[in-house]
């Protein structure tokens, strides 16, 4: 943007002023004159000359905060734009698919005391969430298909940002990723994705135990979220089990970690695209 005149003529009276200051020469007043201004009338201009030669008039009063408020509102502009861009980069960062994006608390669909508890249980976890990053605690929301977890869950992540990043991810997904490093030609070792995957501030885990693994797969799994677990990080799990089932595929000792430092939510309700087809029928 190409600076306004005034705001060269302001810089120049500024410096000349500043100079004035610097050399101890005393200013002289000139005394007060009307002056009419094109847009806004007849003001009182009051005179001041400095450094023996220099004259400077105060200039009309309403364009002076015209321009101010110009500049201030420039200044809130470039602000926002920046705010903007790296809402964009952490949510692009956040692997939240492209579905679950703009997925928030208000366009939720609660309607019973059950999805009203998972609403407020999700957005109280993100008023709180500095004090669950400090203390490792997460949440585990389970439920059928179409119940609305990873609704929730992408809400509580774009909820935290941009004061926070997180990643959204699937067990699979975490699983993929690791075996992708035992590749020869890998970029990242095992090492580095597991420590990507354990220093994530916010780490959301879908789709734990829609299928049973192989035991390795298992063991990836626990290794995620046993450094998670040493390091104090909070992690959101998703599964469809109830607690029987998610207990048998998670094994005893990680569940008993979990259920310590997480909170079990139940998503007891039919799915919501079931809902939304009987409707749309
Ligand atoms: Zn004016």
């Amino acid at each position: 943007m190409e600076q306004s005149p005034n705001k060269i003529e302001q810089a120049s009276m500024a410096h000349t002023i500043a100079r004035s200051m610097r050399e101890g020469t005393t200013p002289a007043p000139l005394g007060e004159k009307a002056v009419v201004c094109d847009t806004h009338g007849e003001y009182i201009s009051a005179g001041t000359r400095y450094l023996g030669t220099r004259e400077i008039w105060t200039r009309c009063p309403d364009c002076t905060e015209i321009m101010r408020a110009e500049e201030l509102q420039a200044e809130a502009n470039k602000k926002a734009a920046e705010a903007k861009a790296t809402m964009e980069r952490l949510l692009d960062q956040a692997s939240i698919p492209q579905r679950f994006i703009g997925r928030s608390f208000d366009n939720f669909v609660a309607t019973t005391t059950e999805q009203q508890n998972a609403l407020q249980v999700s957005r109280a976890y993100v008023e709180a969430f500095q004090d669950h990053y400090k203390r490792g605690t997460g949440l585990i929301l389970s439920g059928m298909p179409g119940t609305g977890k990873s609704h929730l869950a992408a809400a509580i992540l774009q909820g935290i940002m941009p004061r926070h990043c997180g990643l959204y991810t699937t067990c699979m997904g975490i699983i993929r990723s690791i075996r992708g490093t035992w590749r020869k030609d890998s970029e990242h070792s095992e090492t580095d994705v597991l420590r990507a995957y354990a220093g994530t501030p916010l780490l959301v885990i879908d789709e734990i135990g829609v299928q049973y693994g192989t035991d390795g797969e298992q063991t990836i799994l626990f290794d995620v979220l046993d450094r998670r677990y040493r390091d104090q990080m909070p992690t959101i799990l998703l599964t469809n089990q109830a607690k029987a089932g998610f207990k048998q595929f998670i094994g005893d000792r990680s569940f008993d970690r979990l259920i310590e430092t997480s909170r079990w939510v139940a998503f007891d309700w039919p799915s919501y695209r079931a809902t939304a087809r009987k409707e749309a029928a």
